[in-house]
């Protein structure tokens, strides 16, 4: 009997397994609206010029791999933290946050979910219902009970954001609480600011635990705006924690380029978590890798390459907006005439279409347009090319 005679077939990741049906489809005017990556206007996987720019100071000046802190790149750890907090903001004056590099913003998950098992490990954990597909697996398998809190009201096209408090007023203390902070994946819709304002009120008087995940920062309004959520809970004087992902604001998707930050209530304390942390990453791979961060702390502490990153940054936020709006007009002059209006309401990488499982089944056998079964498209990879296809597709379904 062979020692992995019972191992079973694990299911196939869904959004993975759809990019490889996308690939064996032989049609050859295909559209893949599936997995969540920004294109440019030519359907490209863009390579941003300030990063370009980076690599080839890092070449003109190479350097010796050591390995680095457990924590990673000191001067990457502070650039994230101007970027989610405020370069002079009162918490990061204070010394009150524990940030390390982690691999990915989902690494930054991984870490915050194994120190949260270690702190509290009866704790429950809610998620938004639906959320991104990783987030129930990642903490559930970080020992936690997943649960969820209504999010979206498919009726409504929009929030369902009394069902929302209410679950969220029902938590016992000390539940942790996954938030999309900004550019809601998969639907598209963000509370508004005084909607957040009544769930931070929540969260405090309730004495959960946010957990805001930030993997989108720059795609919704602009970088300020869409970390002014931050600022609220800050405001608020509440610990927290907050993921950071580079890979889609610096298309840095292969690289893991992404961070944890823990704000905590001073700078003693910050020192404490940090130290947890860092157990957490040695017992996982020790350190985390150089290059992707060297590049991003480099961009970010260059004054002329990050003026070039908010440019790209904003020519890909304004790009996927001009989409939203051409998907919306061909829709129309396709003959679609219910209110679409949602489409442009939604912000980031993606839009809930309204569609349905047998619709975006359709989409994919009779038009070779692929996008996820909840009706999930990614509005990132559409472009003057194929919005005609897709939306002649989206209308003919919509019929
Ligand atoms: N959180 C959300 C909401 C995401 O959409 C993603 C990426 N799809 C991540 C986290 C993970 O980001 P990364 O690829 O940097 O691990």
């Amino acid at each position: 009997m062979s020692l992995f005679a019972a191992v079973e077939m694990a299911p196939r990741d869904p959004i993975l397994g759809l990019n490889e049906q996308f690939n064996a489809d032989p049609n050859p005017a295909k559209v893949n609206l599936g997995v969540g990556v920004y294109f440019d206007a030519n359907g490209k996987l863009p390579l941003l010029r300030c990063v370009a720019q980076a690599e080839a100071a890092m070449q003109a000046d190479p350097k010796a791999r050591g390995y680095l802190p457990i924590d990673g790149i000191a001067a990457y750890d502070k650039a994230v933290q101007g970027l989610v907090f405020g370069a002079d903001s009162a918490v990061l004056q204070a010394k009150r946050v524990a940030t390390v590099q982690a691999i990915g913003g989902t690494g930054g998950l991984k870490i915050g979910a194994d120190f949260l098992k270690r702190l509290n490990p009866d704790a429950q954990v809610l998620i938004s219902d639906p959320s991104w597909e990783n987030h129930r697996a990642l903490f559930s398998n970080a020992g936690f009970q997943v649960g969820s809190y209504p999010y979206y009201d498919a009726a409504k096209l929009g929030i369902n954001f009394d069902g929302m408090l209410a679950s969220l007023n029902t938590a016992t203390a000390g539940t942790v609480i996954v938030l999309h902070a900004c550019c809601h994946n998969p639907t598209g819709y963000d509370l508004s600011p005084a909607q957040w304002e009544q769930v931070v009120a929540t969260v405090k008087a309730r004495q959960l635990v946010p957990f805001l995940d930030m993997a989108y920062q720059g795609f919704g309004e602009g970088i300020a705006e869409d970390g002014a959520v931050i600022q609220q809970f800050l405001a608020a004087g509440l610990d927290f924690f907050v993921s950071t992902s580079f890979s889609k604001s610096f298309s840095l998707y292969g690289e893991r380029v992404g961070a944890l930050s823990v704000v905590c209530a001073s700078a003693e304390e910050a020192g404490r978590v940090l130290s947890q942390l860092k157990i957490v990453i040695r017992t996982n791979y020790s350190n985390p890798p150089t290059h992707g961060a060297q590049v991003v702390a480099l961009v970010l502490g260059t004054p002329a390459l990050r003026q070039l990153w908010e440019e790209e940054l904003a020519g890909m936020r304004l790009r996927i907006r001009a989409m939203r709006s051409a998907l919306v007009e061909a829709l129309k002059t396709a003959g679609v005439d219910q209110d679409l209006s949602f489409v442009t309401r939604q912000k980031g990488m993606f839009s809930y279409s309204g569609l349905n499982a047998a619709q975006m089944q359709r989409l994919r056998s009779e038009f070779g347009v692929y996008g996820v079964d909840s009706g999930r498209i990614c509005v990132a990879a559409l472009n003057e090319q194929n919005l005609p296809q897709v939306a002649q597709a989206m209308a003919a379904v919509m019929r």
